[in-house]
């Protein structure tokens, strides 16, 4: 089947599997203006509500402008785990949830076979408002909602934290290195232990490297188990 790219978008789109567009190419497409009188986002001092209806009012980079809502988080605000992807989809964008469509699915299975769920753990984003097409979040926008992140983080103070996938892994870490090399170490967010693996919208387009994903997952298991200890 020959598929040009818009089509192809749009079928991986309506399987569930996040198309996450090159940063030149997404350029190209029709862009937003940047805010140039953004607020600054400080969020140090907010407890869970005071965040969540602070992030659901943010307009503090031009991300607010094409979302239809934003997507705070889901899960337990005092889990052990917490899972940090990269930002919300076209169906994120939708339901306000991250991590929905077949990517969810494949990420709630791998929770299942470590014993949790989605209630029982806290998954969030890098990111809150969905970037045009998908596109990767720009360094700015990941800079405008860091204060959010950083804030849930230090209210959930989980055992471990969990990078999926490579946006998500290279903004915590600060680092431009691929997911291959960051992935099967510990590594760290402030105190907080940093596990780093692969996104289930990868997975699902190379199967086999499920294994290196439940094997990141097994170091996760065995940090938290040792600060129980
Ligand atoms: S992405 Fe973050 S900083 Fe930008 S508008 Fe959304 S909540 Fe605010």
């Amino acid at each position: 089947m020959n598929l040009n790219e818009q089509q192809r978008r749009a079928y991986l789109e309506a399987i569930g599997i996040d198309v996450w567009v090159p940063r030149g190419e997404a350029e190209a497409e029709a862009e937003i203006e940047v805010q140039e009188d953004a607020p600054e986002v400080v969020a140090d001092d907010l407890d869970w509500g005071a965040l969540r209806e602070k992030v659901s009012a943010c307009t503090s980079c031009s991300l607010h402008q094409t979302r239809t809502q934003t997507v705070f988080g889901v899960g337990d605000p005092n889990a052990d785990w917490m899972l940090i992807g990269e930002a919300p989809g076209a169906e994120e964008d939708r339901r306000g949830e991250p991590f929905v469509g077949r990517s969810g699915q494949l990420l709630d299975q791998m929770l299942a076979a470590i014993g949790q769920s989605r209630d029982s753990v806290f998954i969030a984003n890098i990111i809150k408002c969905r970037p045009p097409n998908n596109r990767d979040p720009k360094p700015e926008e990941a800079s405008a909602c860091r204060s959010y992140l950083e804030r849930q983080i230090a209210i959930v103070n989980p055992r471990i934290i969990i990078a999926v996938g490579k946006i998500s892994a290279q903004n915590l870490l600060g680092t431009d290195a691929p997911v291959g090399r960051m992935r099967g170490k510990r590594h760290s967010f402030g105190d907080v232990p940093l596990v780093v693996t692969y996104h289930p919208a990868y997975l699902l387009r190379s199967p086999s490297q499920k294994r290196k994903s439940w094997d990141d997952l097994c170091l996760a298991r065995d940090i938290v188990r040792e600060s129980l200890a």
